[in-house]
């Protein structure tokens, strides 16, 4: 199988320094399915390639057992697509070869490992899951144009239809260290067939080579969960790391305060934050709630006001974000607090779309602007994890009302009020969302809203609040 990187960055032979490979010799290394080798079929002043050429031993994959999954019929270990498509065997190729690059170390040029540099990529037969349509999903969003044909199965019988096989080329503009995590995380996602077995040090390095950009990536879900072969466990840790190290936040100490900054800026001329929490406190004292889980509670400032009502016996906070917790750590004073106050008050880390039995037992929930975090079609998980599966007795959510934004004199028109915002609602569709919620989990359903009201456009933020 083959890859091929050309660069028309000026003097292009840099790129030997690049990739720690002189463009002058073929190298060639061993690996436990076959030989790697780098070679340089150009390798001019305007343009240079480094071609990553793998040849995998089929024969050798079955005597050591490592043959692709699935494939019991013993003729198929031997005559498969293994020794020519680009799958996780050119991945764990690019790790080898490259990973000094990968890492954006360079001896000789280290200005230029930060540089960003015009590259194309060839990759002659990629198997592809999805065809097309997901390569273009999983490079377009990180900036690749992209372009693809697809390989019939016979050249000479174009009658017989195409093949699974596509030939990309993929041009772009990035650091060379960016260009080659894009490959080690894609290709084996592209092909959906790890020749490997994944454990949880498979999350780890998903994270190391995926940090910077998997976070923000629309089809981060699927990426995580064909790189780590479906395991549902792995995935959502994965998912849940990726989600806390998102670059959300510029200051790692003021992660909840750096959120409310944002949209503070945008909404302060009526401190609608403090009202949101009033509300919500309100709601919670008049239904009497003793035992109350705050989902996605960020900084920490809504436990912190919960603690403050003799009332309630306990409060968990419970937050996707490492960096939150530690903030709302932090604004609690959990290390000092008194041992009577201290037991009162939980947090932990959890996603809010996975089932999890810690939040089982409640009188209720609050879902204080977190909605709108998620993915939409993570909404169906959320709905099944808070109101099918923990059920407490109350829940309080509340989100932006997208009509009211035209009032917000800072913000721009059409954009939303926070940058990880992935959808704000009408004040229609959050109604819809809620009654339907309600009556496929047998809650009943109020809906008011927050901050000054407008005749036209309704109040700022909108509240619903559950109960069964
Ligand atoms: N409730 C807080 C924070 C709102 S910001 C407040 O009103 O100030 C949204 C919070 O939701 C962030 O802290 C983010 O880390 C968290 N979050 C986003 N997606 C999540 C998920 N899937 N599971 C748990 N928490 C999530």
């Amino acid at each position: 199988m083959l890859l091929s990187i050309t660069t028309t960055h000026q003097p292009a032979t840099d790129l030997g320094y690049l990739l720690h490979k002189n463009p002058d010799r073929v190298q060639t290394t061993d690996m436990s399915f076959g030989q790697v080798n780098v070679v340089y079929p150009e390798a001019g002043r305007d343009r240079c390639t480094a071609a990553l050429l793998v040849e995998v031993d089929p024969v050798g994959l079955v005597r050591d057992r490592k043959g692709p999954k699935g494939n019991d019929f013993s003729l198929a270990q031997y005559v498969n697509d293994r020794p020519y498509a680009a799958s996780s065997f050119l991945s764990v190729a690019i790790n080898k070869v490259f990973g000094t690059a990968m890492t954006g170390r360079s001896k000789e040029r280290p200005e230029l490992a930060d540089l960003a540099m015009p590259f194309v990529v060839h990759l002659p037969v990629v198997p592809c899951r999805g065809g097309e349509a997901i390569l273009r999903r999983l490079f377009e969003p990180i900036g690749y144009e992209v372009a693809a044909t697809t390989i019939p199965l016979d050249t000479q019988f174009p009658q017989w239809g195409d093949s699974r096989y596509l030939d990309v080329t993929l041009t772009g503009t990035c650091r060379l260290r960016e260009l080659l995590e894009h490959l080690f995380v894609l290709l084996p996602v592209l092909d959906d067939d790890k020749h490997y077995w994944v454990g949880p040090e498979e999350v780890d390095k998903l994270l190391r080579r995926g940090g910077d950009w998997l976070g923000t990536h629309p089809d981060r879900e699927l990426i995580a969960r064909r790189y780590l072969r479906h395991d549902r466990r792995l995935t959502s840790d994965a998912l849940a790391r990726l989600l806390a190290e998102d670059g959300d936040v510029e200051d790692p100490d003021e992660v909840g305060a750096a959120h409310d900054q944002e949209e503070a800026a945008v909404e302060k001329p009526i401190s609608l934050n403090e009202q949101r929490l009033d509300a919500v406190i309100d709601q919670l004292s008049a239904a009497g709630s003793r035992r109350v889980v705050d989902l996605g509670c960020g900084g920490g400032k809504l436990v912190a006001r919960i603690l403050r009502d003799t009332k309630v016996e306990h409060v968990l906070g419970v937050d996707v974000s490492y960096r939150a917790l530690s903030a709302a750590s932090r604004r609690l004073h959990l290390d000092t607090m008194a041992p009577r106050q201290r037991e009162r008050v939980e947090l932990v880390q959890g996603a809010l779309t996975y089932r999890d039995r810690r939040l089982q037992g409640f009188d209720a929930a609050t879902v204080v602007e977190v909605i709108e975090h998620l993915d939409p079609p993570r909404l169906g998980a959320f709905e099944r994890a808070v109101f099918a599966y923990a059920r407490p007795g109350r829940v309080v959510v509340t989100t932006p009302n997208v009509e009211y934004n035209v009032l917000f004199e800072t913000l721009p028109t059409g954009t939303l009020r926070h940058r990880d915002h992935r959808f704000e609602w009408t004040r229609a569709e959050f109604a819809a969302w809620a009654g339907d919620v309600g009556s496929r989990n047998g809650y009943a359903v109020e809906i008011s809203g927050i901050g000054p009201e407008d005749a036209e456009h309704g109040s700022p933020t909108q509240m619903a609040v559950f109960h069964r």
